[in-house]
């Protein structure tokens, strides 16, 4: 009997480094966890990632079809180099495709973290005959992806549906990208962190929304949030969109009032009367999964 079709999906973030073998059905095995920090501090991390992946597929005993990897980063229109990451020194400008490829001979595909966990998501709610989604995960900042026309959408760059940059007036914050004004800057983990300090010092983000969920501060913060998610609503008319992301996965955290700022900021009659607002359930193997359905589906497109 041959062994089953399989992908190695990774999600790579700034603080884990996640890894499993995906088959067709997006059923997960062997999932592994260690630090990033650990595995891709310092210099050659980009060679420190292929050896171990390599090394993980030798213990795993799989002969895979293909490895996927979601990057916390912007990567190019190809999905073969990354072009910018703010949390790993040493990605940027890596053709990580080609790396991979040359020394495990494997195909091997890239994507950013966001659109993973939004292939995850769409099939979970079993959202994949839809044609417009957008997905959006505040966490330590605020990630986002778009699917358009039944698949990821891919700008001129590869760097299309970034909806924490979008400017907002009267905010001097500088975003992490340079710009200054981004909405990320009033509307991720990281502008949370600053809010506890500055108005709640002492209590740990863990228990921002538990503490403080009814108080001007965090109501504040919860309308910042509804506003790159009630713009993408208004450009795209979308037939769902995905919120998921670690801020709304903290306790307490109060969904129905962001549903009702991102309502109340979302044109009228439409597309406000037709909203499907689906609220993701954030698990570590998500980003991990996801990487393999984009695996499979790279496959395909190639075939
Ligand atoms: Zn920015």
């Amino acid at each position: 009997m041959s062994s089953p079709e399989v992908v190695i999906g990774v999600d790579i973030g700034g603080t884990n480094l996640r890894t499993g073998v995906v088959d067709r059905t997006g059923n997960l095995s062997q999932f592994a966890i260690t630090s990033s920090r650990k595995k891709l501090a310092g210099s050659k991390s980009a060679g420190r990632l292929v050896e171990y992946i390599g090394d993980y597929i030798a213990q795993a005993g799989v002969s895979p079809r293909a490895i996927a990897i979601g990057f916390p980063s912007t990567v190019d229109n190809t999905r073969r180099v990354v072009l910018s990451t703010s949390n790993i020194p040493g990605f940027n400008g890596m053709p990580f495709a080609d790396l991979f490829e040359e020394a495990l001979g494997i195909p091997t595909f890239l994507n950013r973290d966001t659109n993973m966990l939004l292939l995850h998501d769409i099939r979970s709610a079993g959202l994949e005959d839809k044609k417009v989604i957008v997905g959006c995960y505040p966490g330590t900042g605020f990630g986002s992806g778009l699917w358009i026309g039944g698949r990821l959408h891919v700008g001129k760059t590869g760097c299309e549906g970034e909806l924490g940059h979008i400017p907002v007036k009267g905010s001097e914050r500088v975003c992490g990208c340079g710009n200054v004004g981004c909405v990320e800057a009033i509307a991720s983990g990281k502008y949370l962190e600053y809010l506890l300090a500055e108005h709640f010092p002492g209590t740990p983000i863990g228990e921002a929304f538990t503490r403080h969920a009814d108080t001007e501060v965090l109501r504040d913060f919860i309308d910042n949030l509804s506003l790159p998610i009630a713009s993408a609503i208004n450009i795209l008319d979308p037939d769902a969109v995905i919120v998921g992301g670690g801020v709304t996965a903290m306790p307490g955290f109060p969904r129905d009032y962001l549903v009702e700022r991102v309502r109340a900021r979302a044109r009228k009659p439409e597309p406000e009367a037709s909203l499907n607002l689906v609220f993701a359930e954030p698990r570590q193997e998500n980003g991990v999964i996801g990487a393999g359905i984009y695996g499979f589906s790279r496959l395909e497109a190639s075939a």
